[in-house]
């Protein structure tokens, strides 16, 4: 079977009740049949749950179809995107490691890095995405143990070579830690060049309806083997409502990632010929530079479009008061459009010049592509790029 209609196909055993959609197991703890087996199950002598701290049957299947969907062999869920991000550095750094990542990075692993694991004497060097296999080599200390990163980032869509760091990783015996996020499963798989963890917001693609927050970390036994002792001892586990809603939304991934891609591409498109937009980037418009890369590593650009509006906060402000569909929001991954202005938001915090570094203009739109109508967004987008030019003329 396929991996796509195996992860539909998981699911958690029957009750006796023969229910088709698996239940949601809203409990907090399990119980003993016997005080031998309370005893076997904390001497792991024998499988089963105990406390969903721990480990919970709804959170388990959203597991499992992630490990599926990603070909890795074990996971763990958490309570939110950052608080896998946290664990997968956390649980296998120490104190006096160094990590090497990618600058392009989402607002808050960026701070998690430079300013909590700091704190603990995890030092780190940051690399340009498009950093060549020597500089990358060369930012590898003796005390390296882990090289993170996202690809395509957030916003800059800038991709990373999987594949060469891959190399680097095993050559120098690094843990390759990918942020999946963007892409989704759907769309690439950092395993197939060389990833040993994989880290997710669940919160995006994989809900993909803006309704609840979860994370996950999926990858190698050894390595998740530690991040299970690390959860089930600090706490940052995914609520099982929640892994209820999102191992349901798992099995609509693939199909709705490919119609967020197929839209994401005609709106860049459009908006590319465009003579009012200044720059749009998608990574599979053949005007991304690193469009080659694209077709190698991902099956589809993803849902992620910016464009850069000439003429600072006000056109932007004038760009988003004409949008009639796409919404507002810092949010992405949704079914429905979102707009976001990186510069005066999710990027506010950073100095003007590592703004300047991630490609992070004032009049950058970040467009989270939606399911709507192709043709609808496309209207929306064109009017409002047009309204916003003939404010900002009379301005
Ligand atoms: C949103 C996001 C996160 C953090 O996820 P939360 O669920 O909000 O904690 C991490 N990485 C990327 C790339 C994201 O977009």
């Amino acid at each position: 079977m396929k991996k796509q209609t195996k992860a539909i196909r998981t699911q958690t055993k029957k009750t006796q009740y023969r229910e088709h959609s698996t239940p949601m197991f809203l409990t907090s703890s399990f119980t003993f049949d016997s005080a031998e087996q309370g005893k076997a199950l904390f001497e792991e002598t024998e499988d089963g749950n105990i406390y969903s701290r721990f480990s919970n049957p709804s959170v388990q299947e959203f597991v499992d179809k992630v490990c599926m969907l990603e070909d890795c062999e074990d996971g763990v869920a958490t309570a939110t995107g950052m608080a896998a991000v946290f664990a997968s550095m956390a649980a296998l750094l120490k104190s006096g490691d160094h990590i090497v990542a990618c600058r392009a990075l989402f607002g808050s692993a960026h701070q998690v890095i430079t300013q909590i694991l700091s704190k603990w004497g995890i030092t780190y060097t940051y690399l340009d995405a498009d950093a060549s296999a020597e500089e990358w080599e060369a930012a590898v200390l003796p005390n390296t143990r882990m090289i993170y990163l996202e690809t395509p980032s957030n916003p800059g869509l800038d991709l990373v070579d999987l594949e060469m760091i891959g190399r680097i990783c095993k050559k120098h015996n690094l843990i390759f830690n990918v942020d999946n996020c963007f892409a989704s499963p759907a769309l690439q798989n950092p395993v197939d060049f060389g990833a040993d963890l994989v880290v997710h917001s669940a919160t995006k693609y994989m809900d993909g309806q803006g309704r609840v927050l979860g994370g996950v970390v999926v990858g190698k036994k050894e390595y998740i083997k530690e991040l299970r002792f690390f959860c089930r001892q600090t706490g940052p586990s995914m609520s099982p409502f929640n892994a209820w809603v999102l191992s349901k939304s798992l099995e609509t991934l693939t199909l709705r990632m490919e119609k967020h891609a197929s839209n994401a591409l005609e709106l860049a498109k459009a908006l590319d010929t465009h003579p009012d937009v200044k720059m749009v980037k998608y990574p599979f418009l053949l005007s991304h530079p690193q469009h080659e890369l694209a077709k190698k590593q991902m099956r589809a650009g993803g849902a992620i479009v910016t464009i850069d509006l000439q003429g600072g906060f006000e056109r932007v402000s004038a760009f988003m008061a004409a949008l009639e569909i796409a919404s507002l929001s810092s949010n992405l991954g949704d079914t429905r459009t979102i707009v976001t202005n990186p510069y005066t938001t999710t990027h506010a915090k950073l100095k003007p010049d590592e703004k300047l570094a991630l490609g992070i203009t004032e009049g950058l739109i970040r467009i989270s592509v939606g399911l709507e109508d192709v043709e609808d967004l496309i209207q929306d987008f064109t009017n409002a790029v047009e309204v916003s030019v003939k404010s900002a003329i009379l301005e």
